[in-house]
């Protein structure tokens, strides 16, 4: 028997952890009433209100490449998907980017990309290298896919403090049906056990509604976040991509989402959370509703226009408007009506969440 909804969300705000899968689950519950889950969301605004006041952190996402040397099922990047015209940025270009953010105000930027076959350490460390050196009061977050210990060695010796590596299923059933047989999900872990161990602030997590995906299994991920003690925690909708094998799949739900996005507040009261592009895609005002599920950290999109639509991990992905740095005041805006302040402040809260087993 678990307790009453309320009982759990009184429990996970006190303890930072509930008892095992099935009281998780009972909050994930589709038949929940929406006075309960409010009471969720409510803990969550206050726990990030205590944390970081009325601060949401901005972050300037910029798109290096859409090469990619993998084949995950879910995603429009694929290497299987001939129908995407694929672009690298070169270092300027990526300095460029970086230039015209750190003008607008960012100091955190986030290079992401797929697994770029032509990708070497050597070439990664020395656009690193470059935009460190050039812009030393900004932080560095890679988003880079996969790569051998030594690899992200090197990546932090040149600069970055910061990865985001999904785990996006920490069950290895799921996995395999996410992904081709040539990925595990053993590397997977490995890479973020990697990272953690490096010292780099590391950001995990997992989409919402992926096929085939079950409230046990997002249970699964919930334990294992406790254990790795993320400092960042990326949690968006799937969303199918018609050039996959999932383009038949629904998307996964707003309202989980924001759910997901509550209870991991709930669970790592100082964590970096962001609104993220998924949720923002799916849901109207999505940004705003994530920060108001407990959400803190923005990342509007800083990729040079042009290759914006080409960067299509699924379909109708917001990348233009307040989704973008050209939309930044808009974005403001928004959050100001909702009581929230966005800051360039690099946010470096280290995870302090303890161990509870
Ligand atoms: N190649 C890197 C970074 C780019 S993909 C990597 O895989 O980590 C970044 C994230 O986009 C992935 O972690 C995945 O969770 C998300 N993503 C990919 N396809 C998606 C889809 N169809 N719907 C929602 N999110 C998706
Ligand atoms: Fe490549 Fe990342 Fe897309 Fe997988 S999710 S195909 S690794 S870009």
């Amino acid at each position: 028997m678990t307790g009453s909804y309320r009982d759990l969300v009184i429990r996970l705000t006190a303890e930072r952890h509930l008892r095992g899968s099935a009281e998780y689950r009972h909050l994930l519950d589709p038949e929940a009433i929406r006075e309960d889950v409010e009471l969720l969301h409510e803990a969550a605004r206050r726990v990030a209100r205590v944390v970081f006041g009325s601060k949401v952190y901005a972050r300037a996402l910029i798109e290096i490449t859409n090469r990619c040397r993998n084949n995950c099922l879910y995603c429009g990047l694929r290497r299987d998907n001939r129908s995407l015209s694929r672009y690298s940025l070169d270092t300027a270009t990526i300095v460029e980017c970086c230039r015209r953010a750190h003008d607008a105000g960012f100091r955190t930027f986030v290079l992401q990309g797929g697994e770029d076959p032509a990708a070497t350490v050597e070439r990664v460390c020395s656009m690193v290298a470059e935009v460190h050196g050039r812009f030393p009061d900004a932080a560095i977050t890679l988003s880079l896919g996969e790569w051998p210990d030594a690899a992200y060695e090197a990546f932090f010796e040149a600069g970055a403090t910061r990865y985001l590596l999904r785990h996006e299923t920490r069950n290895s059933r799921h996995y395999s049906r996410l992904h081709p047989p040539e990925m595990s999900l053993d590397n997977r872990l490995r890479c973020l056990a990697t990272l953690k161990r490096i010292g780099y602030q590391t950001g995990t997590g997992i989409m919402v509604g992926s096929p085939f995906q079950t409230a046990g299994e997002i249970a699964e991920d919930l334990e294992y976040m406790a254990d790795l003690e993320p400092e960042m925690i990326g949690i968006g909708p799937f969303i199918p991509h018609g050039a996959t094998p999932f383009a038949c799949f629904p998307p996964g739900s707003v309202d989980m989402t924001l759910r997901l996005i509550s209870i991991l507040r709930l669970m790592f009261p100082n964590a970096n959370i962001p609104a993220t592009t998924a949720l923002a895609t799916l849901g109207g005002e999505g940004r705003v509703k994530g920060i108001l599920a407990g959400a803190n950290v923005v990342m509007p999109n800083a990729s040079p226009s042009e290759v914006r639509a080409s960067y299509s991990l699924y379909d109708g992905k917001a990348c233009r408007g307040r989704e973008s740095i050209e939309g930044l005041d808009t974005l403001k805006r928004e959050l100001d009506a909702a009581g929230y302040q966005l800051t360039f402040e690099k946010g470096d809260f280290k995870c302090m969440i303890l161990n509870h087993r």
